[in-house]
């Protein structure tokens, strides 16, 4: 449902300004499935929106949860034929987080990313990304998404206005009424977003996909830093931060013998010299489409990605501390159900 362009429809049509407030509330605090159950408006105007503004433009396929528990991913069929995944995680702490998909596939080619291996297909609208997060509200049987994130499948400044009508949907105080510092975007650092969402006057958060501090390695890792490198991508971050004087995230996979040396810790302490940069060091995740001889993983000089071993993340973690970086370890959600950082890939079965 667009619900700007019902908004539209109700006021060209005369309707109390009340209705739209019922409208909403509906949808997004009552989760309503169908317009039937809309019950605090007229019948004909439920038949009108079940006509003209069905609530529903995309399917769940499949539905996995982890082993654990503490992971469900959802892969979506879209009106067009195009699949997507969506991941909801569950925080010890009872928190709940799902990571949504910004576009249908990515161009970006990122080297350890199942999506980077498809290629776009297309950009998300703004209700297919606001229809992620109503699923799991509903999966939930109840409205306690706590925080959502970025993370999924596409790049989203490349999806720029629509992932920002659907962060204003859902940050919408008669609505969904999510809390704008609940609400992270990841970018693969494209330059022209980041200056753009500085402006917004947003207090989302921001996070990079960094994953080497240097531009050899990371333009083998994300061919994004040819076009973007390290020098100028840290200055867009600065003018962020400037700007907003907000903190910003650096997602790190390690991957054994690519990024996860001495002299790699010792080159992103050099990088990470604001205090309010944070490092996530994250654990490299099989995306088992990474033995193809043509891949990056070649590129990178390896046939193939490995996670780092304990001790090697353990060390470059103790080593990044000791040289004084803000940094944690980012706890992996499901990676039993190919649900985890990078493992994205929009099938049905995997
Ligand atoms: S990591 Fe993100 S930007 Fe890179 S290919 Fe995967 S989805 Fe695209």
């Amino acid at each position: 449902m667009d619900i700007i362009k019902l908004e539209k429809y109700l006021s060209e049509k005369g309707e109390k300004s009340y209705r739209l407030k019922q409208i909403k509330k509906a949808v997004f605090c009552d989760l309503i499935s169908d317009w039937e159950g809309a019950t605090a408006l007229p019948k004909e105007l439920r038949g009108i929106l079940e006509k003209e503004f069905p609530l529903f433009g995309m399917f769940a396929e499949k539905v996995l949860e982890s082993k654990n528990g503490d992971s469900v991913k959802a892969v979506f069929r879209l009106g067009d034929g195009n699949f997507i995944e969506t991941v909801l995680m569950k925080h010890l702490q009872g928190r709940n987080t799902v990571c949504l998909s910004s576009q249908a596939g990515c161009a970006m080619k990122c080297g350890f990313c199942a999506t980077g291996k498809q290629g776009l297909k297309r950009n998300l609208t703004a209700e297919e990304i606001v229809d992620q997060v109503l699923f799991f509200a509903r999966y939930l049987s109840t409205s306690d998404v706590d925080n959502i994130v970025f993370m999924g499948m596409g790049e989203p400044f490349l999806n720029y206005d629509n992932v920002l009508s659907s962060i204003r949907i859902l940050n919408d105080k008669d609505g969904f009424n999510l809390g704008i510092r609940h609400i992270s975007i990841s970018t693969c650092g494209i330059i022209p977003g980041i200056e753009k969402f500085a402006g917004e006057n947003l207090q989302c958060n921001l996070a990079i996909s960094l994953h080497s501090a240097d531009d050899e390695t990371r333009s083998k890792l994300m061919p994004i830093n040819k076009t973007y490198p390290l020098a100028d991508l840290m200055k867009a971050v600065d003018e962020y931060i400037k700007k907003t004087n907000r903190k910003v995230m650096f997602e790190y996979l390690l991957i054994d013998g690519v990024n996860d040396s001495k002299e790699d810790a010792l080159k992103l302490a050099k990088l990470m010299k604001n205090s309010l940069y944070h490092v996530n060091l994250i654990k490299y995740h099989d995306t088992g489409l990474a033995r193809n001889a043509s891949n990056l993983a070649c590129e990178a000089g390896r046939a193939d990605f490995k996670p780092s071993p304990q001790t090697k993340r353990t060390q470059f973690f103790d080593m990044l501390k000791k040289l004084g970086v803000s940094v944690t370890f980012r706890v992996s959600f499901g990676e039993d159900i190919s649900a985890a950082c990078g493992q994205l890939a929009g099938k049905v079965v995997r």
